[in-house]
């Protein structure tokens, strides 16, 4: 090929990618990738933003050996955004060992302390790591790059007995797409949400507490009007999921997922289409 030629063809391809804004559209088809780890009876989230951070919401009941090994097959090398929802263990039990496992950069987690050994592991890791937790509840931003997050709850301060209620609860918004992430919260952070003006809005919610009664209330299925819904569960002796939270979200038509039947329910988005799927 001649030179000239090739300065033509450059410059025809440049004109090319101007006139349909190539730019802009490659920028578009970048995903965001949500995985709920199925770990059985507890939470566990991944998100790889398309900016390509790392964030992981709680990390089950067990030593975190699962979650870290799932973590390691996706590749992941550092966690820019780890929160526990919450201090019950089935939450918050295997964080200890991602924090071991991976370099953290920073941690939320709600103000409200327990006295079980899960919990005082997790301190004890946060410290060991020379980090310092913040302060997750309402309003708070989480400063992610092409992504907004922000806490929606807890919006008040509840009993100590009551660390459902206390749950940090994540809205994520990728373009069009968004993700509520409730952690255990039960009616009364729901009730206190519905007052508060912050959008409930997503096309997926994670289902409060394993799909007991005590969460995802009618009024705020229809605040948050999700396409799908992820139960997180597996074998317990609380009857999660019950019965009266699968009839509602099969009511109002929500595409439902269960980590118990299906395993690791996946999401990929590129800001305006969504996808699911399960693996095993
Ligand atoms: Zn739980």
């Amino acid at each position: 090929m001649t030179h000239k030629l090739i300065k033509v063809i450059t410059s025809l391809t440049l004109s090319i990618s101007l006139l349909f804004g190539f730019s802009s559209a490659q920028a578009a088809t970048k995903e965001m990738k949500v995985h709920f780890i199925n770990v059985g009876q507890g939470d566990a989230v991944y998100i790889k933003t398309a900016a390509g951070e790392d964030i992981l919401i709680d990390a089950g009941n067990k030593d975190g050996s699962d979650v870290v090994a799932y973590l390691k097959k996706q590749k992941v090398k550092d966690i820019e955004v780890m929160i526990a929802t919450h201090p019950d263990a089935d939450h918050l039990g295997g964080l200890d060992e991602v924090l071991h496992a991976f370099k953290v950069k920073s941690v939320y987690a709600p103000k409200v302390s327990h006295t079980t050994i899960a919990y005082k592991e997790f301190l004890t890791a946060v410290k060991r790591e020379g980090l310092k937790i913040k302060t997750a509840k309402s309003d708070v931003s989480v400063p992610l790059k092409g992504v907004t997050a922000k806490f929606v709850a807890p919006i008040k301060t509840y009993a100590k007995s009551d660390l459902n209620n206390w749950s940090a609860v994540l809205h994520m918004k990728y373009g069009k797409k968004s993700f509520l992430f409730t952690g255990d919260a039960e009616a009364k952070s729901e009730a206190d949400m519905l007052k508060s003006k912050n959008s409930l809005k997503a096309d997926v919610l994670k289902v409060g507490h394993h799909g007991a009664k005590t969460s995802t209330g009618s009024n705020f299925l229809k605040a948050v009007k999700p396409t799908y819904a992820v139960i997180s569960v597996g074998k317990n002796g609380y009857g999660h999921p019950t019965s009266t939270i699968i009839k509602r979200l099969k009511a109002y038509n929500i595409k439902t997922y269960r980590t118990d039947k299906s395993g690791h329910v996946i999401f990929t988005t590129n800001g305006s289409k969504l996808s699911v799927k399960t693996v095993k």
